[in-house]
Order: C-alpha cells, then sequence, then structure tokens
C-alpha cells in the first residue's frame, strides 16, 4: 500500500550524482514532499511538473521536509515557502545553514581551514570558488525547526518516525514508516557509495565520525527495512548496508593510522599517501575532508599526536 503513496521525483544536479531523489507522500487528498532539489528556475518547472503528474500543486502540499541543509535537498525551500508551505529542518542544520549563508567571511575562513591542513595553494584557488557556487544553489531562507529529539512525525496522514542521524551534517535526519519498514534516508546511508562526514569545522562534536558511526548502530537496531535513498537505487537490507558502511569507515579510519609516523605530516600529505592523488578538484577535496574526519576519529581516540606549528598542522603517530 505504501508503494503507491510515496513517489519518487528524480531532479537533476551537477557532478558525479546526476540527480537527488525527493519523496512525494500522497495520501487520501493530502500531501508532503521530503527533500527539494537544487534552486533555478527549470528545477521550480520540473518540480512542478512532476507535483502535477500526482494532481499535486506545490501551494497544495501541507509540508516540506528536508533531510538536511545541503542545497540539492532544500535548494527549493524558498520557493516552497513562497507557496505558503512551510519547509521544516533540524534546528542545527537550521543554524549551520544561517551561518553558511550570512558570514561573508565563509569561503575564506574555509580556505584557512583548509590551508592550515597544508592545501597546495593552486588548489585551495581552484576549490575556493566551489563553495560560493554550492550557496548559489540555495537560495537563502529561513526554515521551520523540526522537533529536537527522535519521535513521532505525520506526514500527510501516514505516521512516520523522525531519527536524527548525525554523520553527513550534525542535523541530518531520516524518516521511517513502522508499519511498512521503509526508511527515507537521505543522504545518512547510500547504496553505491560512502557518504562524506563533515568535519569539526562544520560541527559541533570532536568526532562527527564517531557520531555517524554511533548514528548507523541506531538505524541498524531498528531491525529489517528498506531504504529510499536521495541517491541511486533502494537498499533492500538496511543492516547489512550499516554494518558494511561502518567497516569500510574503519578500514579508512586504519589506512590513516597505518600512515601516520613519528614524523609529523599534513593532513593533505597524510590523503595522497593513504588514498592517492586524485586528479579533480572535487575529489581532492573529498579525499581530504574524509582523511580529516578520520585524524578527528583518532585523536578522540588518543591515537594521534596534533602539532600545531603557527598556521599549520601536523599529526603524528603516539609515542
Ligand atoms: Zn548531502
Amino acid at each position: 500500500m505504501f508503494a503507491e503513496m510515496i513517489h519518487r521525483i528524480e531532479m537533476p544536479m551537477p557532478g558525479m550524482l546526476g540527480t537527488v531523489n525527493c519523496y512525494l507522500v500522497v495520501n487520501s487528498g493530502r500531501a508532503a514532499l521530503i527533500d527539494t532539489g537544487m534552486a533555478s528556475e527549470r528545477n521550480v518547472a520540473i518540480m512542478e511538473k512532476q507535483l502535477a503528474r500526482w494532481g499535486v500543486k506545490a501551494s497544495r502540499l501541507e509540508k516540506v521536509l528536508c533531510t538536511h541543509y545541503h542545497p540539492d535537498h532544500c535548494g527549493l525551500g524558498k520557493f516552497f515557502q513562497e507557496s505558503g508551505t512551510p519547509v521544516l529542518l533540524s534546528r542545527d542544520d537550521a543554524e549551520e545553514m544561517a551561518r553558511w549563508q550570512e558570514s561573508p567571511l565563509q569561503d575564506e575562513q574555509l580556505a584557512t581551514f583548509y590551508g592550515e591542513h597544508e592545501l597546495p595553494v593552486d588548489f585551495r584557488k581552484e576549490v575556493t570558488p566551489i563553495f560560493a557556487y554550492l550557496r548559489s544553489l540555495r537560495q537563502p531562507f529561513r526554515p521551520d525547526v523540526l522537533p529536537e529529539g527522535d519521535g513521532a512525525i505525520d506526514i500527510a496522514g501516514i505516521p512516520f518516525v523522525l531519527l536524527h542521524t548525525t554523520g553527513h551534517t550534525d542535523g541530518h535526519v531520516c524518516f521511517f514508516q513502522p508499519d511498512t519498514r521503509v526508511l527515507v534516508a537521505g543522504d545518512h546511508i547510500l547504496g553505491h557509495s560512502l557518504v562524506n562526514i563533515v568535519t569539526k569545522y562544520q560541527s559541533r562534536f570532536n568526532s562527527p565520525l564517531a557520531q555517524y558511526l554511533l548514528s548507523l548502530k541506531k538505524i541498524s537496531a531498528l531491525g529489517t527495512m528498506t531504504a529510499i535513498t536521495a541517491h541511486g537505487d533502494p537498499v533492500a537490507d538496511v543492516p547489512a548496508r550499516c554494518e558494511a558502511l561502518a567497516a569500510l569507515h574503519h578500514s579508512r579510519i586504519i589506512e590513516v593510522k597505518r600512515t601516520l609516523s613519528r614524523t609529523p605530516q599534513s593532513a593533505y600529505e597524510l590523503s595522497c599517501r593513504a588514498f592517492g592523488q586524485k586528479r579533480r578538484t572535487f575529489s581532492k577535496w573529498l579525499n581530504m575532508a574524509q582523511t580529516i574526519s578520520c585524524i578527528e576519529y583518532l585523536e578522540q581516540c588518543g591515537e594521534v599526536d596534533c602539532h600545531q606549528m603557527r598556521n599549520r598542522k601536523r599529526y603524528s603517530s603516539v609515542g
């Protein structure tokens, strides 16, 4: 019965992923949407056309729920708000989105952060405009805020459970439908790749990766279920996928640990030695971000020494 109530809307996005899956829940004349796609006039037209396929108008949606604040998930938030529909995000992500949108120093601060980790200057010049571009894919808006804890949430008259799943962002959330055992997973679990984990720079946790591993456990503890994900096809066996993702992250942590030596190295050096030199700017950036999240995890476990040297940070094995 659930299959008839939840419809996948694929929205285009640039880059390797190509599309983001949004989910329209329709039930007895009521409708709500989970995630929106990126902001553009073309995307507004695509979204309106897709909603019309199910007899829904943007202004008739009860609410729009966003799994997290990245532009492919809430880019059209302003459009829906202006159509009179409440758009909801978790408090953590609403705050991070405001910070990201409103601080004029964001790009420079982020470049400095990567500078500390000794990214080559050329790379820093390449990577900085990416952030301004990413911001342009979401029109600024002030979301309504989801409840803080986990608990029941009504989506178009269907009972769901709101689950906070920190990791990809601090305030990432999933929506679980217990009768049909379907999880709307956002970017918490993907079937085809590892999920990128936020670093301490954009998090209130010392190790967001440790939080992510806890969030995977929380989901797999709910038992057998199917996940409908924000990118790619559904994941049929969620606990098995959670276990596989945790194992992959642990193997990356071990790889970074093995690459540490008594001689302090920058996170950039460690990322190249542990995971290879990447050619594309975006891949280099992802590699760096993943290396930093592994270092943060090891730091929390007391398994790495951090050396602060003027504007630089370097890392060595303990002892
Ligand atoms: Zn995301």
